[in-house]
This record gives structure tokens, C-alpha cells and sequence, in this order.
């Protein structure tokens, strides 16, 4: 009788352990299968990630017609052109270790900053095939003396067996001449001298010549930064 008892008890419990088994085997091999499907996901999401550009805060509509309130003769397309080009110029330095910036494309802080950069710059970036994507106009400010345009520009390059998609800021200034920091006051009424209040204001407040100050002024690379 007794080993009849003992015989169902270990029946009984050896079909639970096998259960147990069974169970955590199964619950494992979801496991292993819904890893799968995130892993899959992340690398899906990551191959999407590597081919789109960074969206880019286009601003055109609500800026420039404050730009060209101030600076009648902005040409929108050439300096988005501009912008493209100054990145590609931007990536360049810094892979070839040597600036591609002279004098007329930026203030004399960003030349200096630019050759600290790439100077600094133990090794060049292993970048392949870099590619700028577009630019778009983000901001313009109007400092009274100071005028400011600001361009985002999404780029791309390849390193590691992977594309990598990335973001630039470009800070023009309005300056007439590159070395801006040694003047404080930029502009004067040409016939009285009077300190010219704004870049936009088209009549010296003392006067009342005419002023054009905007002609004479030059797009100068304030800064680059890159953003995220
Ligand atoms: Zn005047």
C-alpha cells in the first residue's frame, strides 16, 4: 500500500518538475524570439536613422521679410548656396586638419577659432564621402549695430560601415569689414558722423541723409557650430 502511495507522489512530482521545465523552457524561448523582434526593430529604426537627414528649422517665410526690410538686395538662394558651401568647406578643414576659411569668409575670431580646431584635432575624422543635404534659414537678429542671419545645414558621412546624419548651425554677420572687433560702433552717417542707431534705418536720425548702410555690408562666418 505504502508503495503504491510513494509511486503516485513521485509521479505526481516528477511531472511537475517536468512541467516546471517545460515552462521556463518556453518562456525563455519567447524570450529569445521577442529580443529578436526588438533587436530587429532597433536595427530597422537605425538603417531609417542613418538615411534620413536631420529635419531642419526652416524658418524662410517669417524671417526674411525682416531681413529684407533691413538688407534690400539679401539674395535668399545664394546664400543658402553659401551655407551648403561653407559646410562642405567646414567638413573639409577638419578632415584635411588645415582651414579652408580666408579672410573673406569669416571674422577674424572664427579664422582663429577655426585654426585652433583643426589644430587640436589629434587625428582628421576618418569621414567618408561627406555630403551636405540642404540648408535652411533659421534665424535672423537685427542687434541694432549687429545683424545676424543663422543657417542650419544637414549633412552626412560614413565611418564605421555606417552613415551618420548630422547638423550644423552657420552665423553670418553683417560687417564691412572681417575685423569687427576692433570697432564697437560699426556705422556712421557718412556726411554728419552721427552713430548710425540700426543696419535698417534708412534716413541718420540727425541729418536726414539718406543712408544705404546695407550696400557696403558682407556675409561673414560668426561662428559654425555643431548642434543636435
Ligand atoms: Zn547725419
Amino acid at each position: 500500500m505504502n508503495t503504491v502511495v510513494l509511486a503516485v507522489i513521485y509521479v505526481a512530482v516528477g511531472a511537475g518538475i517536468l512541467y516546471g521545465v517545460f515552462r521556463i523552457v518556453k518562456l525563455f524561448g519567447a524570450g529569445v524570439g521577442r529580443i529578436k523582434e526588438i533587436a530587429d526593430k532597433i536595427e530597422a529604426g537605425d538603417v531609417e536613422a542613418q538615411q534620413t537627414p536631420k529635419s531642419l528649422s526652416a524658418v524662410d517665410s517669417l524671417v526674411l521679410p525682416r531681413i529684407l526690410k533691413d538688407f534690400p538686395e539679401f539674395d535668399i538662394q545664394l546664400m543658402k548656396r553659401r551655407a551648403e558651401q561653407d559646410a562642405m568647406r567646414y567638413l573639409g578643414s577638419l578632415q584635411n586638419r588645415k582651414s579652408q576659411f580666408t579672410e573673406k569668409d569669416g571674422i577674424r575670431s572664427f579664422l582663429e577659432r577655426m585654426e585652433e580646431l583643426v589644430n587640436w584635432t589629434a587625428t582628421a575624422p576618418k569621414w567618408l564621402r561627406p555630403r551636405v543635404h540642404r540648408a535652411a534659414l533659421s534665424n535672423y537678429e537685427n542687434r541694432s549695430n549687429y545683424c545676424y542671419v543663422t543657417y542650419q545645414v544637414a549633412y552626412q558621412y560614413e565611418m564605421n560601415e555606417r552613415t551618420w546624419q548630422k547638423k550644423l548651425e552657420i552665423r553670418y554677420l553683417a560687417a564691412d569689414e572681417p575685423d569687427m572687433e576692433k570697432k564697437i560702433s560699426v556705422y556712421n552717417c557718412p556726411n554728419c558722423g552721427a552713430p548710425v542707431g540700426s543696419i535698417g534705418q534708412k534716413k541718420c536720425e540727425y541729418c536726414g541723409t539718406v543712408l544705404n548702410p546695407s550696400a557696403i555690408l558682407s556675409w561673414y562666418i560668426f561662428e559654425i557650430n555643431e548642434i543636435a
